[in-house]
């Protein structure tokens, strides 16, 4: 109990030289906020641990801890980690790198004024909507093109312009639910549009939508189904067939593309998606996709199509709220432009990644294996290090069956030590993601970095040496 008699009082300690030299980078309100959170848990503390200690060495401790806790509440949580996963658009870190020409371009325009809603020709006001408008139009053959804040918000708007109050008729094969809790049935219903479910989870035919369309249908609406394949013994109505059913009934088709690739992939082994320009050209009337999927640019929901339904999107009051703003139109324009440029494979990480050939994940993959080798090789508790084949994957709810052939480096340790060293990868920094197989960690090497690979040995050494 004495010892509770030693604390000093919160004036007391702020007087300290220490603190008042805290106080030269930290908002005085901050540091007693935090001084009285510390000073009361050093109370429970003392009357729990019935240890005595002298004033002096009550507030030194206090003062370390308000150190602590200051280091740790003033630094931002949002953090580089390094993704050797070879899980390419991984939702949870962030989905696409943004391409050098997009990040040089963000920094230039991040600290300046800029014309995001002034027309420079006449000097009166613009709209923020122009500016990525004709490059989307140039590269899908769109009429018209409007961007959001995500595909979410661009689904949700499309639905709540063109068919508020009103019926949608989707394939039940098609109502998909993508991470992060983006359900088709959900949209819907917070879009004010009742959805109406036509076929079977296996098998739905042209006929299923004509016989559900009736006055109070106002859109047919066809949804990639992203993450999920059903195989066997399946039937789904293509995109042509349903726009000529569109076209005779009078009713727009609508496409949620999910990812949305905006050049052909096939020659590098990912076949089967169409790209944003065939869709419109089979005859979508409105195409959603995502910035930051395949299309390796800024989060973000591209909607182009028809102009009368862009024009009626851009005047829905829902549109202020989704609004995007200038460093997302910035990256995308200048993500946007690589692919005007020809060859954008060259410049946008997603697709450098998507793209490199086996031969050089092999000769990365021996690289960091040197490296490591160098590093922990002979130290206990790593046992082996080798260059091993992987399957690595695509991600972001696309090719969610298919697997990319690439390389790793494995490393195998003694017994037991496995998920502690992953953790500590984990809460290092920079924070280093990996993948465990078989009692094994692997680093996937098509996802590295130019300055992952000595990040990475450095951080071994000092767990494995620590
Ligand atoms: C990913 C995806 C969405 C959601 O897109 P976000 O940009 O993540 O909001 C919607 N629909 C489909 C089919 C998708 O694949």
């Amino acid at each position: 109990m004495n010892t509770l008699r030693n604390i000093p009082a919160i004036d007391e300690i702020l007087l300290d030289p220490r603190v008042k030299k805290i106080e030269e980078s930290v908002s005085r309100e901050l540091v007693v906020k935090k001084l009285r959170e510390v000073v009361e848990n050093t109370r429970t503390m003392l009357r729990n641990d019935n240890v005595s200690l002298s004033r002096l060495e009550i507030t030194d401790m206090v003062v370390t801890k308000l150190q602590q806790e200051l280091n740790r509440v003033t630094k931002p949580t949002l953090n580089k980690v390094i993704n050797a996963t070879g899980v390419v658009l991984h939702t949870n870190l962030g989905r696409a790198l943004l391409a050098p020409p997009a990040v040089q371009y963000l920094t230039e325009i991040a600290g300046a004024y800029v014309n995001l809603e002034i027309d420079l020709d006449t000097g009166e006001r613009g709209s923020r909507y122009v500016h990525v408008e004709d490059l989307l139009i140039n590269i899908t053959g769109a009429e018209a093109a409007l961007v959001v804040n995500n595909n979410a918000a661009a689904v949700l708007l499309v639905l709540n312009t063109m068919a508020n109050g009103r019926d949608v008729i989707v394939s039940r094969g098609q109502l998909v639910e993508i991470g992060g809790s983006f359900r088709i049935p959900e949209v819907m219903k917070a879009s004010g549009a009742r959805l109406v479910e036509v076929g079977t989870t296996n098998k739905t035919y042209l006929r299923d939508y004509e016989e559900a369309i009736d006055e109070n249908t106002a859109l047919l609406l066809t949804v990639h189904p992203s993450n999920y394949r059903i195989l066997g013994f399946t039937s789904e109505v293509t995109l042509e067939e349903l726009a000529e059913l569109g076209r005779k009934t009078g009713l727009p088709v609508v496409q949620d593309l999910g990812s949305g690739v905006l050049c052909d992939l096939k020659e590098w082994g990912l076949p089967g998606e169409p790209t944003v320009k065939e869709c419109i050209a089979r005859g979508a009337d409105v195409v959603t996709f995502s910035g930051d999927k395949l299309l390796g640019g800024p989060q973000a929901g591209i909607i182009v199509g028809k102009r009368q339904h862009v024009e009626a999107m851009k005047r829905n009051q829902l549109t202020r709220a989704l609004r995007v703003d200038k460093l997302t139109i910035a990256a995308l324009e200048a993500t946007l432009v690589e692919y005007l440029a020809g060859k954008p494979n060259r410049t946008i990480p997603t697709l450098q990644m998507l793209t490199v050939d086996e031969d050089t994940l092999h000769d990365r993959a021996q690289r960091l294996c040197g490296i490591l080798t160098e590093s922990i090789g002979a130290t206990s508790p790593v046992k082996t290090i080798q260059v091993v084949r992987t399957e690595d994957r695509v991600g972001g709810g696309a090719y969610p069956t298919h697997g990319l052939p690439g390389f790793a480096v494995e490393v195998t340790f003694e017994d037991g030590v496995l998920t502690n060293i992953a953790r500590a990868l984990r809460l290092g920094e920079p924070a280093i993601l990996t993948r465990l197989r078989d009692n094994a960690m692997l680093f996937s090497v098509r996802t590295l970095l130019e300055g992952d690979y000595d990040l990475i040995a450095t951080r071994m050494r000092e767990i494995v040496k620590g």
